[in-house]
């Protein structure tokens, strides 16, 4: 198993409870993959080291299984933007787009009915008919003075391009809302593990079949050591980067501490282009049945990803897609070898499909062995 986050060690649990011996290896000194959380040395706040994780499902199944090793408690996203109102006014809104978000940034006191016509009469752009980048499906369902206070600055900033050159997909992940409801996400199950990830994944690698190896870095000459591997880390590392390297986002966080209550809430977003920074985290809101006097938060930038950084975001733009092509043509070939995991498929996953898909994996691999056994 090559990665000690969430796909290596749920695929590794999985065949540990059937009876495989598995080496789960990592190259961090820690477990956790990109979702890892620790306690800050100074504050003693959980810190969400990656960036800021929230728990959210549709999924029954994933959600039984993550409460089986950790007792998640109720926990709502509910995130703020500093932007500039239509008079150029600074002002903290109401994130996602929603009735108070409206009110507030137009002036206005409009019920929902009203707050709908308003924005699809008066605001948003019904000449476009078929959105098809980031831009156009803002001013399709916002209009330009939502889109340029919320998203373009920001986006300009988290992706390094102009919303006119990304698909619109990324935007329909957030919703728009004529009602006060202000929780980021719609799904049945959301909540945050009591104790960080770190310490569920920690709970799921714990299996008398699994060893961990940290600080191990895996190259495909190891491949031959062990019957099966299934590889969370970056596709085209898997090959050396022989055709050339998918796109990146990476993130740097400056780290800053307060005493007492820096912001108020966990992610302060910042819309306006001439902030460096896409938000500010402040760690402990994430925990809001422990108690510190002292708070730590990070200011996140985010950049392009040189060789060395930690790939965040995939860019998967049309260069980018033609490459995955090829990748995945060669991924077809390999053999001895399943490709897992946001890295491993080089596409952005939320942790509850990265748990899905790699309990569909172990278990394809288990019913494909024992097919191969009966015949
Ligand atoms: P990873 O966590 O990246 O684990 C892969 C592991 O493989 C890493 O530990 C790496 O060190 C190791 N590795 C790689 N290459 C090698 C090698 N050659 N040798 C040894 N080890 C190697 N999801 C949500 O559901 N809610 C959220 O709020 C949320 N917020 C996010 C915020 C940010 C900023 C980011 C980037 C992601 C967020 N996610 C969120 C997604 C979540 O992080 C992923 O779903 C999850 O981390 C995927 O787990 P994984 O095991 O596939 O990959
Ligand atoms: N976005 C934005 N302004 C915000 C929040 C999000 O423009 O205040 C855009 C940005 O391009 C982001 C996308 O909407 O990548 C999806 O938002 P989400 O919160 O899902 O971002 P992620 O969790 O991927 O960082």
């Amino acid at each position: 198993m090559v990665g000690a986050g969430l796909s290596g060690a749920v695929i590794g649990r999985h065949l540990a409870e059937a009876g495989h011996k598995i080496t789960v290896l990592d190259s961090r000194d820690h477990i956790g993959g990109n979702c890892h959380t620790a306690r800050d040395a100074e504050t003693g706040v959980m810190v969400h080291v990656y960036g800021p994780h929230i728990f959210h499902t549709d999924d029954a199944e994933v959600w039984d299984y993550v409460n089986g090793f950790e007792t998640f408690l109720p926990y709502k996203n509910r995130v703020k933007t500093t932007s500039l109102d239509p008079e150029g006014r600074r002002g903290v809104f109401s994130l996602p787009v929603n009735l108070h978000t409206i009110n507030q940034f137009f002036g206005k006191t409009l019920r929902p009915e009203a707050a709908h016509e308003f924005i699809t009469q008066e605001q948003a752009d019904t000449s476009i008919t078929d959105p098809q980048t980031f831009e156009e499906q803002a001013l399709r369902f916002v209009g330009r003075d939502l889109y340029e206070a919320f998203f373009k600055g920001y986006t300009i900033k988290q992706w390094g391009v102009a919303p006119s050159a990304l698909p619109a997909s990324i935007l329909k992940r957030l919703p728009v809302r004529f009602n006060y409801d202000d929780n980021y996400f719609f799904h049945k199950y959301q909540g945050m593990p009591e104790n960080g990830y770190t310490a569920m994944i920690e709970k799921i690698l714990d299996h008398p079949g699994i060893t961990v190896k940290l600080e191990t870095v895996f190259d495909q000459s190891q491949a031959a050591d062990y019957d099966h591997v299934f590889y969370s880390g970056p596709l085209d590392g898997y090959f050396d980067y022989q055709l050339g390297r998918l796109g990146y986002r990476t993130l740097d966080f400056e780290r800053f501490t307060h005493q007492g209550d820096y912001q108020g809430c966990a992610v302060m977003n910042y819309g306006e282009e001439s902030v460096p920074y896409t938000r500010i985290t402040e760690h402990k809101h994430f925990a809001p049945w422990e108690s510190h006097d002292g708070s730590v938060c990070y200011r996140e930038f985010s950049r392009a990803a040189e060789p060395e950084d930690i790939p965040y975001y995939p860019i998967r733009q049309v260069e980018e897609k033609a490459l995955l092509g090829e990748y995945v043509a060669l991924a077809e070939q390999a053999e001895g070898v399943t490709f897992v995991g946001r890295l491993g498929t080089y596409r952005y996953l939320d942790m509850d499909v990265t748990i899905r898909e790699a309990l569909d994996t172990a278990r394809g691999f288990l019913a494909a062995a024992e097919a191969g056994n009966r015949a």
